[in-house]
């Protein structure tokens, strides 16, 4: 039993691990948040979490998780009874799906295989069809986080104009803010959802509504009760950088270095690095002969790969193995994918040796567990890591002396 000694792999696709800066950030006394101190920290980060977002428009930031989130976006938006459209990705989709009938949404779930992103072609077909426009909103989650399955938002917008249908779009970015390119303003989301502990790297308890004129326009309008999580009432006093109720101070310290953080690197660079190593992740994968959860291509997720585990093998005694020697977490299949697959998260801030370090774990536990696979996966990543186009270039260079 290794659990406990030296460092903790937390490969979990969220939360995912707090860099030293942002603890530093966090750890210190808290301070009045009627201060003009802290006028300055909720400008900052009000007006940061824009550029994260890709927004011009208000960013409204709740002590919470993402769930905290979803809620936000259905209460200020729409009316009891009103029609949406959502897409069964996975585990989250079908989560999101349940709050909305509990706040007495009628939803069309579009049936998922939970190995696809949501079609853009049927939810233009669905729209299309829906001549009466009774469909307030389509509701899609970016980065299914139970799958591995990254939905093409950009392809849905065109979707949703090529069927010429006025509904809200709105989409979960909990687990791909900060990690996959995404464009709230340029895509015309209406309501992008979001939380701290992934991408961001911060600790849990910060959830974010991204917010569109047409959305704002319409919590204006609908009939959803709602206090707590009202916008209007968190955007009088954010104009100047203050909040109505207590925020939640010492993650705003966070939050203010994570965005330091993201655009010191570069949002860009960001996303290919965690394109980078979720391309070297599949490489092991193929090595030891496993199976990707993920069908498409293209809809590989940058943020974490699920592994199928061969039929008769457990991928929860699997991981508990790896816990027990290795000291590393690894996520578990959710629902219906429980025992049957385990999810490697390659988040936020991870590197090169993070995710070589991990799957060395994961094929060492593979062997300990008595998992049918072949060697050679973290040489496999090694060597996908070594042919990043860069460095292909550069090696070309230095061997043409
Ligand atoms: C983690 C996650 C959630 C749930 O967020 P909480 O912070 O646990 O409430 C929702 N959607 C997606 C895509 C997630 O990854």
């Amino acid at each position: 039993m290794s659990e406990g000694r030296g460092r903790h792999f937390l490969q979990i696709p969220g939360p995912s691990p707090v860099p030293e800066r942002i603890l530093r950030a966090i750890s210190r006394q808290v301070i009045d948040h009627r201060s003009p101190e802290f006028k300055r920290l909720g400008q900052e980060v009000l007006e940061g979490s824009r550029a994260i977002f890709k927004t011009s428009g208000p960013v409204v930031i709740y002590p919470s998780s993402g769930t905290g989130a979803w809620e936000a976006a259905i209460v200020n938006t729409l009316s009891p009874g009103d029609k949406v459209l959502m897409v069964e990705t996975g585990h989250f989709a079908t989560l999101w799906r349940r709050m909305a009938e509990r706040w007495g949404l009628e939803v069309d779930f579009v049936p998922g295989d939970w190995r696809h992103g949501a079609d853009p072609d049927i939810i233009e077909t669905r729209l299309a069809e829906d001549r009466r426009r009774t469909i307030k909103a389509v509701m899609v989650v970016h980065n299914e986080t139970s799958t591995g399955v990254t939905s093409r938002i950009a392809e849905i917008r065109k979707a949703i104009d090529r069927a010429n249908h006025p509904a809200l779009f709105m989409v979960d970015t909990i687990s791909s803010l900060g990690s996959v390119d995404y464009r709230h303003e340029e895509w015309e989301i209406d309501v992008t959802v979001s939380c701290s502990q992934k991408g961001l790297m911060l600790p849990p308890g910060l959830g974010f509504t991204a917010i569109s004129e047409k959305a704002m326009a319409a919590s204006k309008t609908n009939k959803m009760p709602r206090s707590y999580w009202d916008w209007g009432e968190m955007l009088k006093p954010n104009a100047n950088g203050f909040f109505p109720y207590t925020p939640a101070t010492n993650l705003l310290f966070g939050l203010r270095e994570a965005i330091a953080m993201l655009l010191e690197e570069g949002l860009d660079h960001v996303f290919a690095r965690h394109q980078r190593l979720a391309a070297a992740t599949r490489a092991a994968v193929r090595a030891w002969g496993l199976e990707i959860l993920c069908l498409t291509p293209s809809e590989y997720s940058p943020v974490l790969t699920a592994v199928m585990m061969p039929s008769g093998h457990d991928a929860d005694q699997f991981r508990q193995i790896v816990l027990e020697r290795y000291n590393m977490s690894l996520g578990a299949g959710l629902t219906k994918l429980a025992g049957r697959v385990f999810r490697i998260g390659h988040l936020g801030e991870c590197n090169e040796l993070v995710l070589l370090a991990a799957l060395a774990g994961v094929e060492m536990g593979l062997s300990a567990a008595g998992t049918p696979h072949r060697g050679g996966g973290v040489a496999a990543a090694m060597a996908e890591l070594g042919l990043s186009q860069r460095d292909a270039a550069m090696t070309r260079k230095a061997v043409a002396g």
